[in-house]
């Protein structure tokens, strides 16, 4: 009888805990067989983008080439427009911002989906190419925020364009294809490390000591210095036809070699260059391209120098967003502040994921898990919210209620501990314009690495996510 009693009770306790307590599952206990085969497969297309799309221009590229197979027309003020035409526009080839008509009167707002295609890097210097003891080099300055001791002793491919003393423009790619030679930074052998390997983690590898090898064969003559150098410039003049001076009209990126590749026995997650923030990118394009006939116009926006506080004519500090949402209000007749004061939008970009490895920086009960769905963030910033936006909470009701209702697998998490660091993402800029904002995106292991990691379900996730707001 009392074992009976004990039993009752522990029911009891067990519905009325499920019924109250946050509920928050794996993934892979909650997808279907369905769900989990679909997400592979949008994984596949997901790696095939990371590799062709190292750099913000090279997104661009990459999507405004699908765009155009998907019927979007290059968006220009004042053209005719109805519910159903899809637009996008080019932003120097560094950001794009891509748009589906909707039913709805334009005076009703947009559904806005913003993610960053520029992750963090080493950009060489305008005047990079040097010879120091027989051997070539460029000078490099990070982008970004890295550990600068993560980018030695690791293939590094170079990405960008030239723009040639007659204005023509070349455009780079070294090191992707196997056939091609890379590139590459040293370290100190740790037989001879004693003084470095007592600096700060911080400064184990300094600026400045971020130089490229880029060749080691004088150019062939018994006279002259600098022929390492010489070598160099004559292989780049026959290829390219370029002078050292091109340099200073040029933006080359170096970026890890490594493909994206499934990491895990399982396959269950990638590794990949540049996740942050082309993981939340991807999705949002794919679920604007698959969003024809939303009721809302969709606008997804693509930006760049996110990863160096957003200041720029191709960030989204700049006036590029406003002045496209005020053109489009226009082609309808309606002003650009109506429609920017009734649009919603996803700010996508990653947060850091629960690593067992390192749980001190991180607070358990307010943080991402990988597999647990994609994150939603109501604020960012640092001491005390400092810089955030922070999504009210009749916003984040709405969010929640939108995921819930179409299933999507989503948590809650914010980027670290109190106090312990923190960090913004585009969302204020997007909230200043007096539009209803919040942080959404995917959780990342190993953030601003060379190789990133995330989990495939929750990529998966962050387009479902996306496209359900689309589609809202
Ligand atoms: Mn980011
Ligand atoms: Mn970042």
């Amino acid at each position: 009888m009392a074992n009976e009693t004990e039993k009752t009770e522990k029911n009891e306790v067990k519905a009325l805990q499920e019924k109250l307590f946050s509920q928050n599952k794996h993934a892979g206990q909650r997808m279907t067989e369905q769900e989990l085969a679909d997400c592979n497969v949008f994984c596949e297309d997901y790696k095939s983008f990371m590799n062709l799309a190292k750099t913000e221009r090279e997104a661009n590229a990459f999507v405004i080439a699908e765009l155009e197979k998907f019927g979007y027309q290059p968006f220009t003020p004042g053209m005719e427009l109805r519910a159903g035409d899809r637009i996008y526009l080019n932003n120097r080839g560094k950001s794009v911002i891509l748009a589906t008509i909707g039913t709805e009167d334009i005076r009703k707002g947009v559904r806005l989906c913003a993610a960053h295609i520029d992750s963090p890097r080493l950009d060489l210097k305008q005047h990079p190419v040097y010879e120091d003891a027989e051997m070539g080099y460029f000078k490099t300055h990070y982008y970004g925020g890295i550990k600068k001791y993560q980018w030695t002793a690791i293939p590094l491919s170079l990405h960008g364009v030239i723009i040639r003393k007659d204005g023509s423009k070349l455009t780079v790619r070294i090191g992707e294809d196997a056939s091609e030679p890379v590139f590459y930074i040293t370290d100190l052998l740790p037989h001879l490390a004693d003084d470095q390997m007592r600096r700060t983690l911080a400064q184990g590898i300094k600026g400045e000591e971020l130089n490229i090898v880029i060749g080691s064969m004088p150019f062939r003559s018994d006279e002259g210095s600098n022929l390492v150098k010489l070598q160099i410039l004559n292989i780049l003049h026959q290829k390219y036809a370029i002078t050292e001076d091109d340099f200073i009209s040029a933006e080359l990126e170096a970026v890890p070699a490594f493909p994206a590749r499934d990491v895990g026995f399982d396959r269950s997650m990638i590794g990949a260059y540049g996740h942050d923030d082309r993981v939340c990118a991807y999705p949002a394009f794919r679920a604007s391209l698959d969003v024809p006939a939303p009721k809302h116009t969709s606008v997804v926006i693509l930006t760049d120098k996110e990863e160096t506080g957003s200041d720029g004519n191709t960030g989204l500090k700049s006036a590029y967003l406003k002045y496209f949402l005020c053109d489009l209000a226009e082609c309808f007749g309606a002003n650009g502040r109506t429609v920017m004061s009734a649009s919603k939008c996803l700010s996508a970009d990653v947060n850091a994921g629960f690593d067992a490895t390192f749980p001190d920086v991180l607070e358990r009960k307010n943080c991402a898990y990988l597999n647990h769905g994609v994150c939603v963030t109501k604020f960012t910033g640092a001491r005390g919210k400092s810089g955030t936006s922070d999504a009210s909470a009749e916003f984040v009701g709405e969010i929640r209620n939108l995921l819930d209702s179409q299933n999507v697998i989503w948590q809650t998490g914010e980027l670290g501990k109190v106090d312990v660091g923190g960090g913004g993402t585009v969302a204020a800029y997007i909230a200043n314009l007096n539009i209803d904002t919040i942080d959404i995106g995917v959780p990342v292991l190993s953030m601003h690495s060379p190789y990133e990691l995330v989990a495939k379900t929750d990529v998966w996730a962050a387009y479902r996510a996306f496209r359900v707001f689309l589609e809202s």
